[in-house]
């Protein structure tokens, strides 16, 4: 491989039913910095079936280039059909660097693309930067529990490909008027000759719990004991608008799904405000939540290891505290 031939700092630009993911112009906006230090052009991949209006949007948020594929047969995401996608365009045009959101399907497509074009992919980077003197991208992120940063380097191999999860990097001010250049491509593959299909698409009844996207969590930890002290957390989440968070311990209570959890096996969450109820400070759920912008923790232990991370802590039951801090909400945000 020769790795001088591969130039250029690429996003995926993820839609969802003809709309921006917001985590793919939050790439945009690190790629920008990545760009400019390489001195190279910085790219959006966009694909989907009538997406090619969306291209400007990119623009505006620091991309120079667009690469389009708009078709019916990417309407849907199919691993099959986005991996000979964006594999085609890496072998045509050569990146050196590639960045995807760590969405459902951003994961899954990184990491079929990084068997697809035989290279590395590090995921769920939290610090990119590049080492000019080798060239090489510094993807970096926590490892043992969030006791260290691992910086990952992918020397031998092109592109040097990382996932980064939602709200981790920052867009950019929009520049409107900003434009840059659209690059159409196409699509080899025919439906008839696809091994999945799309039969339909069932909605979860329930609306899915977005803590990655939350800008205000309230989390539950064992300390609220069981569900009547469940229920006292919700009604505090619901006051502020906020998305209800838990530890594993009260997800395994069944208090709660996994679908709440935040942690090292659950969500990591960067909300603007996260406050933890109940909840010790065990590294693994604190390597989940501490790049909150502002956490506060009620803890009747003074000593919980959660107010080591924690910006403001209330030492109190959170039977007493919690239901009065409700009342009050309510009044200040009639
Ligand atoms: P506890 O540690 O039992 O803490 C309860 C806290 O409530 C205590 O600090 C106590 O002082 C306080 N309290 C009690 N009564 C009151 C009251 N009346 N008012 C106020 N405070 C009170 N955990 C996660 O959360 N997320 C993960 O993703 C995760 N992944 C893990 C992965 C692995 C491989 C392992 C080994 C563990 C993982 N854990 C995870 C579990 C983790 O180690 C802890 O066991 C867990 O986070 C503890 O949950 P907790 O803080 O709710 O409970």
């Amino acid at each position: 491989m020769n790795l001088e031939e591969y130039r250029g700092v690429w996003v995926f630009i993820e839609q969802r039913e003809g709309k921006l993911v917001d985590v793919g112009l939050e790439l945009l906006g690190a790629g920008r910095a990545l760009a400019d230090k390489l001195e190279v052009d910085l790219c959006g991949v966009l694909l989907g079936s009538n997406v090619k209006d969306l291209a400007k949007d990119t623009f505006e948020y620091g991309a120079d280039k667009v690469y389009v594929i708009d078709d019916p047969i990417l309407e849907q995401y199919r691993t099959e059909t986005y991996m000979k996608a964006v594999g085609d365009l890496v072998r045509k045009y050569k990146p050196e660097i590639f960045l995807y959101g760590a969405t459902a399907n951003g994961k899954d497509l990184a990491s079929a693309v990084a068997t697809e074009v035989m290279t590395g992919l590090t995921a769920d980077t939290t610090l990119l930067d590049v080492n000019l003197e080798k060239r090489l991208f510094e993807a970096s992120r926590p490892a043992f529990g969030g006791n260290i940063m691992a910086t990952i380097l992918c020397k031998k191999h092109r592109p040097q490909m990382a996932t980064v999860r939602p709200k981790v990097m920052k867009k950019l001010d929009p520049q409107p008027g900003r434009v840059g250049e659209v690059i159409e491509e196409s699509i080899s593959l025919k439906e008839e000759n696809l091994k999945t299909k799309v039969i339909e698409i069932v909605r979860s009844a329930k609306a899915a719990v977005n803590l990655e996207e939350a800008e205000i969590i309230v989390s539950a930890g064992k300390g609220i004991k069981d569900e009547k002290g469940f229920k006292m957390v919700e009604q505090l989440a619901d006051v502020l608008n906020a998305t209800v968070g838990a530890s594993r311990d009260v997800v395994e209570m069944g208090l709660c799904g996994h679908d709440h959890q935040v942690g090292q096996t659950g969500a990591t969450v960067t909300p603007k405000l996260y406050i933890a109820i109940g909840i010790s400070g065990a590294v693994q759920h604190v390597v989940g939540m501490q790049n909150s912008e502002m956490i506060i923790a009620i803890n009747n232990d003074p000593d919980a290891t959660i107010f080591n991370v924690a910006h403001f802590g209330v030492v109190a039951d959170a039977f007493e505290i919690v239901p009065l801090l409700t009342e009050e909400f309510k009044k200040a945000l009639k």
